[in-house]
């Protein structure tokens, strides 16, 4: 491998970053497929890639592709399987296949020769875009290319409360025997017999001859294997199990096994591959064949010179096994006694044929639930809690149990408006009102004393208030404009995105605005009689209201926008919001409005500012109890000054939406600041 050089003249047509099992397979692909023939390549790869650092193994069968492809790098291949100390199974027309790391490092420079690659041994710290071509800075020097693959490991601290994050960590001893103990065609994986010490413990055994084999201890845990206790275990158990024995070499890793999925680079030329890639299946840490199915696809759109959104080229997967692998991490992370107990199950009641096409995510639907229906249901349902509370699911349960229980008093009893009332106080209290009492925390930095602060909050507020009794209408299209911003704004973060440009802004501004429109049209004529008292005159050419035809209308097209932009999105999580806003068609307008404002705009804004101020709820709640005081006593004097609204339902809902827009006023723009700064 060269130094490091300045090259800063250089424009390389592909550049690698890191020259590991991923960049390797699509170097070897490219190669194969002659497209690397009149390109300038470069690879940068921080380590001297000398040692076997690592093993891949994987199942195929003999006419996959991948056997065919690397056949000259497998070093050995098994027949059968032992699961668990159970019978063993033939596996021939899916061997276990076993690649040195060191033969595919070697392989894949020895081709690079020929095309005259340059590999630089240099450590990449940044990549920066410089018009059409990247500039990728290390330590030493620039390098400039137009096209780049980057394998660097994605950065998994800070994940946030969502995402689990477990270690596969393995330490393995190569031993040599003194008598022939091994079957070198055959293998075993997932051997319980070790104790679990509160974590999912096994063992895995590979034999290379009959008198040699790597026997590893692995674990999966939030805490990583410690090599004394590993060699412990080992030790005993290869002493009893094979006698006398020496050890040839000891290899320890471990393999991140975590929900997190890092996004695709945002620049059209830079390519994230391997575990930057989310390649990695999270419950089991394999990742090689899918690595060298990437690496082919991506092979197949450059031999097509097809670069358009390059850096989105990814691999069909089903969404599905995404969830089969969240449930699996989640019993691991909080109940890692059960993964014995599942696993075990899993190999007992399934063909060794199932479980690789369910591990290679080709199983049917019926098949996986054929599957589950096999294994112990009880841990399964406490990780689907967990992943609803997780994701803040339980929500939408609770909301549609609130609103069947109001459905069954409104047909049975008088007493319906009390358990609206048992809806959305609470809600109000809970989440509604302290989510908009945090508003002093978000300007700290800003303003120099928290009386200026108070001040300032409260004009506006008192202005605004001013503003409703003498001009209404305005006031009233006031409100709806900036909650629609607020609200699209609050749902735009959620999705994780960012307002970068004015299409951001408009986007906000229109899905917000839906939302508010779908509520108002499918209830438009207690709307009308809302709005009657508000004293606003809508101008002739504004009279929809009047006229249902034209609430359908506006309902069915907003509810078709929210839709679309999901399904656009792909952000499925938004499912749950027009789950309430079709909840709330068969409900009053007040709590059609409560459930969206409660149980999906306040407890979303409540999980962006716990996660953006980085503090738990309880601090929250103490910081915003001021304030939460402060808005209560103020709903109270606006009562007390239209004391009518006590009696009358409609005067109270009237009343009720102007306190809204009154105190949301100065917390939509504080928080549309907090956002921005984010
Ligand atoms: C010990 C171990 C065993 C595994 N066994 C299997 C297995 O049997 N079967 C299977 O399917 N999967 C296995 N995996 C999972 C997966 O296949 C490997 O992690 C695989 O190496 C991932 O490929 P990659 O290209 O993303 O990362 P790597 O292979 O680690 O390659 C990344 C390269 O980038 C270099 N690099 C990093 N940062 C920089 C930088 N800033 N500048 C320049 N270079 C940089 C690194 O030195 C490295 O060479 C295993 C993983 C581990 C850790």
């Amino acid at each position: 491998m060269e130094g490091p050089t300045i090259e800063k003249s250089k424009v390389y047509d592909f550049l690698f970053i890191g020259l590991g099992a991923s960049n390797s397979l699509i170097l070897l692909s490219l190669l194969k497929k002659k497209c690397l023939s009149n390109k300038k390549v470069a690879i940068i790869e921080a380590d001297d890639k000398d040692t076997n650092d690592k093993t891949y193994c994987f199942w195929a069968a003999p006419s996959d592709s991948i056997v065919l492809e690397l056949a000259p790098l497998i070093s050995h291949s098994y027949t059968k399987i032992e699961v668990n100390q159970s019978t063993s199974q033939n596996i021939e027309d899916q061997p276990y296949h076993y690649i040195k790391s060191i033969d595919l490092y070697n392989h894949t420079q020895a081709a690079l020769k020929i095309d005259n690659a340059t590999i630089f041994r240099d450590t990449v710290n940044h990549i920066s875009s410089e018009g059409d071509f990247y500039t990728v800075s290390s330590n030493s020097t620039n390098y400039l290319a137009s096209y780049i693959f980057d394998s660097r490991p994605p950065s998994l601290s800070d994940l946030g409360q969502k995402e689990i994050y477990l270690h596969q960590s393995f330490y393995g001893l190569h031993i040599k025997c003194e008598n022939e103990v091994f079957n070198e065609d055959e293998f075993e994986m997932m051997n319980f017999k070790v104790e679990q010490d509160a974590f999912t413990q096994f063992i895995y055994i590979l034999p290379f001859s009959k008198k040699e084999a790597l026997v590893e201890l692995t674990r999966f845990g939030e805490k990583k294997i410690d090599v004394a206790y590993a060699k412990e275990i080992l030790n005993k158990i290869i002493s009893k199990d094979y006698g006398n024995y020496e050890v040839l070499a000891d290899e320890d890793g471990c393999i991140p096994m975590t929900t997190f999925r890092n996004s695709a680079n945002s620049s059209e030329g830079i390519l994230h591959t391997g575990a930057r890639a989310n390649l990695i299946k999270p419950s089991t840490g394999y990742a090689f064949k899918r690595m060298h199915a990437f690496a082919n696809k991506t092979s197949e759109e450059i031999l097509k010179g097809n670069y358009k959104q390059f850096n989105k080229l990814s691999l069909e997967t089903k969404k599905r096994f995404r969830l089969y692998d969240r449930l699996l991490l989640i019993i691991l992370l909080y109940w890692p006694g059960e993964g014995k107990k599942i696993f075990t199950q899993l190999y007992k009641k399934q063909g060794i044929h199932t479980i690789f096409s369910f591990l290679d995510e080709k199983t049917t639907l019926l098949q996986e639930l054929k599957i589950f229906a096999s294994l112990p249901i009880l841990p399964f349902l406490k990780a689907v809690y967990i992943f609803f509370k997780k994701y803040n699911y339980l929500r939408y349960i609770i909301a549609f149990l609130a609103v069947v229980i109001y459905w069954v008093f409104d047909y049975f009893t008088l007493l319906s408006p009390l358990i609206i009332s048992l809806i959305l106080i609470p809600g109000f209290l809970y989440v509604g009102i302290p989510h908009g009492a945090l508003d002093h925390i978000l300007i700290a930095r800003k303003e120099k004393t928290l009386l200026q602060f108070c001040i300032k909050y409260f004009l506006i507020m008192g202005i605004y208030f001013i503003v409703w009794q003498f001009f209404p209408m305005l006031s009233l299209l006031f409100f709806i404009l900036f909650s629609a911003f607020h609200f699209g704004e609050s749902e735009l973060e959620e999705e994780g995105l960012n307002l970068s440009s004015l299409l951001l802004y408009a986007k906000a501004f229109i899905f917000g605005l839906c939302i508010i429109l779908f509520i108002i049209f499918t209830h438009h004529t207690e709307s009308k009689e809302i709005i009657s008292l508000f004293n606003v005159n809508f101008p002739l050419s504004l009279r929809i209201f009047d006229q249902s035809i034209y609430a359908v209308w506006i309902a069915s097209i907003s509810f078709l926008y929210i839709l679309i932009q999901i399904l656009l999105s792909k952000k499925y999580a938004h499912f749950g919001l027009l789950f309430l806003l079709l909840l709330g068609i068969k409900t009053p307008l007040i709590l059609a409005f409560g459930l969206y404002f409660i149980f999906q705009h306040s407890l979303n804004a409540w999980g962006h500012l716990q996660h953006g101020l980085k503090m738990d709820g309880f601090t929250l709640y103490k910081k915003a109890l001021p304030f939460t005081l402060s808005a209560i006593f103020f709903l109270c004097a606006m009562l007390f000054y239209n004391s009518v609204a006590v009696l009358n339902l409609n005067e109270f809902i009237a009343t009720l939406f102007i306190f809204l827009s009154c105190i949301s006023l100065p917390h939509f723009l504080l928080m549309h600041l907090f956002y921005k700064v984010k």
